[in-house]
């Protein structure tokens, strides 16, 4: 059986976020080699990881960042993103942070309602200067995945509805210190079905049409993240498909001439890299369930008890014959569970336990709940 190989000569304290950064470099240079083949442009979605090592190797590859704060676009800046690749989204953009973005001279603020645009146009003036604006659409797409990494349908928060669209253009063409320059989308993460992808394509250019119609020709086209991981078997696909995603936007949506495509990945790109790190501190048996009790918890690892998300398990330390646990860690709360009615080889206090997948939405979820520490981090080479 394939297992992790963790690297941890100077013998850092579990629990701690273990990156592999050879796989990241493998997958940065897939992605970005299909992506340049189709002269489409990629924004890191910070948010997915924001470590400052990765986000170093990550821009360092050429990516663009996507940002959804004022400091995520300081770090961005920081670790090397440039400027002009990056991007602003959010529904509660504050003044401090348009502030910041304007000074910083971004390459667009994805804008999510109408007084947003008001307020970025106002703020612009104040200080004389253009502010290139996205318009987010919300497209009403289904993604297929969990309900609270859905974003594209018309109950959820995110873009500006079809029906403010009338609205959002003639605040867009009113508005002196704007310039509009794309038209964004991001209808969810962890999507694994291709059609979504190619239903969001024909949103994307009926959208395109109406507003080259109406006289705003958007120069750019954002399609946003949400390509999936394989969370159960990591090893067999520690690379995202990207070739096969690319294409389904390349057969699917017609650019005009001067368009360029975007894309926002956040988890594809940095999801299979991490690993969570931990020991086992106790063993116990309450009726018929027997517990692995980890030094991890929801706290270092929060996916699990926010959206049931599935992490694969594994024992680096043991291959004696298995039997069936379930995985928790030591924080007061019922959902500080990984995993239940899981096979694992027959373990014991003190083994290193693995929680794969874990590179994304994982260590910048991390909290000091009970007043934990925050994780560790070790880097493979
Ligand atoms: C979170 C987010 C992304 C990244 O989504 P992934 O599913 O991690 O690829 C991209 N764009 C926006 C606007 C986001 O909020």
């Amino acid at each position: 059986m394939n297992r992790l190989n963790v690297k941890n000569p100077s013998g850092v304290t579990t629990p701690f976020y273990y990156y592999d950064l050879e796989l990241l470099s493998r997958t940065l240079g897939a992605a970005a080699a299909e992506a340049q083949k189709r002269g489409y442009v990629l924004h890191y979605a910070t948010k997915a990881n924001a470590n400052p090592t990765l986000l170093k190797m990550i821009f360092n590859a050429g990516f663009g960042a996507d940002c959804v704060s004022g400091n995520e676009i300081r770090r961005s800046i920081e670790c090397g993103a440039n400027p002009k690749l990056i991007t602003f989204a959010g529904v509660g953009k504050t003044d401090a942070e348009i502030n910041l973005a304007i000074d910083s001279d971004i390459f667009c603020f994805n804008c999510e309602s109408v007084p947003e645009l008001e307020n970025i146009n106002a703020l612009a003036r104040a200080k004389g200067k253009i502010a290139s604006v996205a318009i987010r659409i919300n497209p009403d797409i289904d993604a297929s995945t969990h309900a609270h990494i859905s974003t594209g349908k018309k109950e959820n928060k995110f873009g500006i509805a079809a029906a403010d669209l009338d609205s959002a253009m003639e605040t867009v063409k009113s508005s002196k210190n704007l310039k509009f320059v794309a038209l964004h989308f991001h209808i969810g993460s962890q999507i694994s079905d291709m059609n979504v992808f190619a239903n969001l394509c024909a949103r994307i250019g009926d959208f395109n049409r109406i507003f080259i119609e109406r006289g705003l020709p958007p120069q750019h086209l954002n399609a946003g993240g949400g390509l999936g991981v394989d969370y159960s078997d990591p090893d067999k696909n520690p690379v995202p498909d990207f070739a096969a995603y690319f294409r389904v936007f390349e057969q699917n949506l017609k650019l005009r001439t001067d368009q360029t495509l975007h894309f926002e990945p956040g988890r594809s790109i940095v999801a299979q890299c991490g690993s969570l790190i931990s020991t086992v501190q106790y063993l116990k048996r309450s009726g018929s369930r027997e517990f692995v009790v980890l030094d991890a918890g929801m706290s270092d690892l929060i996916r699990p008890a926010l959206y049931q998300a599935h992490h694969r398990i594994e024992n680096l330390s043991s291959d004696k014959p298995s039997a069936i646990y379930d995985v928790v860690g030591p924080i007061c709360e019922s959902a500080d569970c990984f995993a239940k009615d899981i096979a694992l080889p027959q373990t014991r206090r003190g083994d290193t336990i693995a929680l794969r997948s874990a590179g994304a939405y994982g260590e910048v979820m991390a909290s000091r709940y009970n007043l934990r520490d925050l994780p560790n981090t070790v880097f493979s080479e």
